[in-house]
């Protein structure tokens, strides 16, 4: 592999508002490396960092200005990088910024448009199309997906995800090996056989994060996400296997402390970002210098997990996503002097180990103890001593980890000591007998179930029976008010009928029927020319199952609240856009399927007349007594070409087919996750309505008790519409 600095790229994001032009300028001149200088206004130079310089000026691999499309992004940056962890070097992609840069957008995708999907499906989709491709190896693809919060780890891929809060969650832990490797506790790996089961656990992972988030815990600026894809590969019949790791980074907001004036729990979350910002630079700025043989990747978890994919043996990418506008200068320029720090590390500067004299010790100790062990094997010498405590303890460690590791290639090694291989059998027996008989009462929700259900007492009884009654008292009027305004609002467009040019999406469109209640249930689950397997239609449904387990709740009230909720949300708008273009696709799915068949049975025919007129000439040879035919048969030519034609017809159109069906893919998960997400923002609204309710305030004021939800400016807008219609 070619030695290669650390590669910076930077993205800037497009800019609602033209005026901003003149802030920055970008220079690709200087055909070998770009650069971007930023120009500090006028009014901004003068006080600036006490320097009176007006512009600064950064060089970066490549720079992509606000018209940059995501196929661009993917062709330039991400393609190499997967294709060097397809050769089997591990790389890292890594999106830097400022909130509300457009890393999320870069790295994941925007959550509306299916071309607006970034780096980490259309990465899979190149990975898994190379698999197929190349069938000299067998390949094996895990997915991770981790997120790191305030210096702890959390599995997004964790089942319990739906049920629990962060906190409750299973913290993931690095360990470390005496062989100094990486193992992530608590991590699952998830084998993806196909691009949509990886999709799958993308789609899984993001919402995930998003049902964690609360408007306190705006978790997505203030956490690093990891999502990483574990590729194995062994030539069949080898025992050696090739691995090899691309790690796709949404790093949390750049920006400062200082900037952001906040205390309490915010400072803390401000300082773990930071601090690990702050990490990852020196890490990254250790390997860029020559002969240091400390690099301080322990510092942090995101530079532990990143250990063995910064530098070395690997490729690196980074993405400086900068929104350009005059009041972000400040921090578009922290964050390309990050870049150009980062620019410096070189390949070959690097050392990707630490060197401990103690884990060396450990390491022969083991050695030593492999060697007694042949010894004792070739010499026949049996050892009938039992084992002590500390043997037997060390023993079980080592069962219990092989069980955890979620390696498939993973070992259990003893030595040769057949008191030990017996050992271990009777522990697995144990183990095994003990889950029998304990079996699956051992989930954690059943423990609670169990608790709930030993006869609640009569005063639980009766407390809960009040709460109900409680509850449908605030569902009616939260009723009461809805009707209110719709009310209002009918008459309001009665009166501005002449301007009405408004959607009458309720009765004709609503992407949930009105009259079924379990209207999130209703989504098409596969094209008709697709079948997908049972594992991806296990992601989707687990990704269902949270929606319905919600709505199983929701009183007959409160659905009706849910609909007229729902219309008013700019969210739904997405949604039915998504439910049209899905409605296309399916409708083109099933005419190209229609065709492919077509070309197909053409194609035969065209295969048979070619047999056919071959014999014929063949039969006419023999009968003219000419063994050679003098001159090609035009007709068998004619025949041959019309076949080629078809067969390239039929390929473009199985191409076409198969792109469709991961766009079919993606655009319904694209409305799954806008389906979540709206439960979610009604939930906090209705709870919220309940309790300003409880609190006895006159419900009239309904809007003004609302907690403001992170929104599209388009909801933003409909929501001032709601509320100056209250105020009428
Ligand atoms: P970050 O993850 O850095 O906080 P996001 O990726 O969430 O920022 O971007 C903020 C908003 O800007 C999102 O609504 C996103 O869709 C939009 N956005 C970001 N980058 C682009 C882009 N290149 N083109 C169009 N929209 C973008
Ligand atoms: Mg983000």
């Amino acid at each position: 592999m070619v030695k290669q600095t650390i590669q910076i790229f930077a993205r800037v994001k497009p800019t609602v508002r033209k005026q901003q032009q003149g802030i920055y300028s970008i220079d690709e001149d200087e055909k070998l490396t770009p650069s971007l200088e930023i120009i500090l206004p006028r009014d901004l130079a003068d006080g600036f960092v006490n320097n009176k310089r007006e512009s600064y000026k950064f060089k970066f691999q490549r720079i992509f200005d606000q018209d940059a499309k995501q196929e661009a992004i993917f062709e330039n940056i991400a393609k190499p990088v997967a294709e060097s962890v397809l050769a089997g070097y591990n790389g890292t992609i890594f999106a830097y910024g400022q909130t509300s840069s457009g890393k999320t957008f870069t790295i994941t995708g925007g959550a509306e448009r299916y071309s607006d999907r970034g780096i980490i499906p259309r990465t899979l989709s190149y990975i898994f199309e190379q698999l197929q491709k190349d069938s000299s190896k067998i390949y094996t693809t895990h997915i991770s997906y981790l997120e790191i919060y305030n210096e702890c780890g959390y599995d997004l891929l964790d089942p319990r995800h739906e049920a629990s809060t962060l906190e409750d969650l299973p913290k993931v832990t690095v360990l470390e090996d005496p062989d100094q490797n990486i193992h992530l506790k608590n991590l699952s790996l998830h084998q993806a056989t196909t691009e949509e089961e990886a999709l799958n656990l993308l789609f899984l992972g993001d919402t995930n994060r998003m049902i964690a988030e609360t408007p306190m815990n705006q978790a997505s600026t203030r956490s690093h996400c990891i999502f990483t894809i574990h590729l194995s590969s062994k030539e069949p019949g080898s025992a050696t296997v090739r691995r090899a790791k691309l790690h796709l980074v949404d790093l949390a907001g750049s920006e400062r402390v200082a900037k952001t004036g906040v205390g309490g729990q915010l400072l803390t979350e401000a300082k773990y970002i930071n601090l690990s910002l702050h990490y990852l630079e020196q890490v990254i700025v250790a390997l860029s210098e020559k002969h240091r043989s400390h690099i301080p990747y322990r510092n942090s978890m995101m530079t532990s997990v990143l250990r063995d994919s910064l530098g070395g043996n690997c490729m690196t990418t980074m993405i400086a996503t900068l929104s350009l506008e005059k009041r972000n200068i400040d921090e578009s320029i922290s964050t390309c002097r990050f870049a150009q720090r980062v620019a410096l590390i070189r390949n070959e500067a690097v050392l990707n180990e630490e060197i401990d004299p103690r884990l060396m010790i450990l390491r022969l100790q083991k050695e030593i103890q492999e060697l007694k062990d042949e010894l004792a094997l070739v010499t026949g010498e049996q050892r009938t001593e039992a084992l002590t405590e500390a043997e037997l303890l060390q023993l079980e460690k080592l069962i219990t980890s092989f069980l955890e590791d979620q390696d498939p290639e993973s070992k259990l090694e003893v030595g040769a000591d057949m008191r030990k291989i017996h050992h271990c059998f009777h522990y697995l027996k144990k183990l095994l007998t003990d889950k029998k008989i304990h079996g699956p009462s051992r989930a954690p929700f059943s423990e609670v179930k169990d608790q709930v259900n030993q006869g609640p007492s009569t005063e639980e009884e009766y407390k809960k029976l009040r709460e109900i009654l409680q509850q449908r008292d605030n569902e009616i009027n939260i009723l009461v008010n809805m009707l209110k305004k719709e009310k209002k609002k009918a008459q309001d467009a009665l009166h501005s009928s002449s301007m009405d040019r408004g959607e009458p999406r309720r009765s004709q469109s609503s992407p949930f029927p009105p009259g079924n209640p379990e209207g999130l249930r209703t989504l098409p689950l596969s094209a008709p020319t697709q079948a997908q397997d049972s594992s991806v239609i296990q992601y989707r449904s687990s990704l269902l199952h949270r929606k319905t387990g919600v709505r199983e709740e929701m009183s007959l009230g409160r659905q009706e609240a849910f609909e007229i909720f729902k219309r008013d949300h700019a969210d739904s708008v997405t949604i039915e856009d998504n439910k049209q273009i899905l409605k296309q696709r399916f409708s083109e799915a099933k005419s190209l399927g229609e065709s492919i068949n077509e070309a197909r049975r053409k194609i035969g025919r065209l295969k048979e007349e070619i047999t056919q007129r071959h014999v014929q000439q063949v039969a006419l040879g023999i009968s003219e007594n000419t063994t050679v035919p003098s001159a090609p048969d035009p007709m068998e030519e004619k025949l041959r070409s019309q076949l080629e034609e078809e067969k390239t017809r039929y390929k473009t159109m199985f191409m076409r087919l198969k792109a469709l069906k991961v766009e079919i893919e993606h655009l319904q998960l694209l409305m799954d996750k806008a389906k979540v997400k709206l439960q979610k923002e009604f939930d906090a609204w209705w709870a919220e309505e309940a309790t300003s309710l409880q609190v006895n305030s006159p419900p009239v004021n309904l809007f003004n008790h609302v907690k403001p939800f992170p929104q599209t400016p388009e909801s933003q807008h409909k929501r001032s519409q709601l509320l100056s219609n209250q105020r009428q």
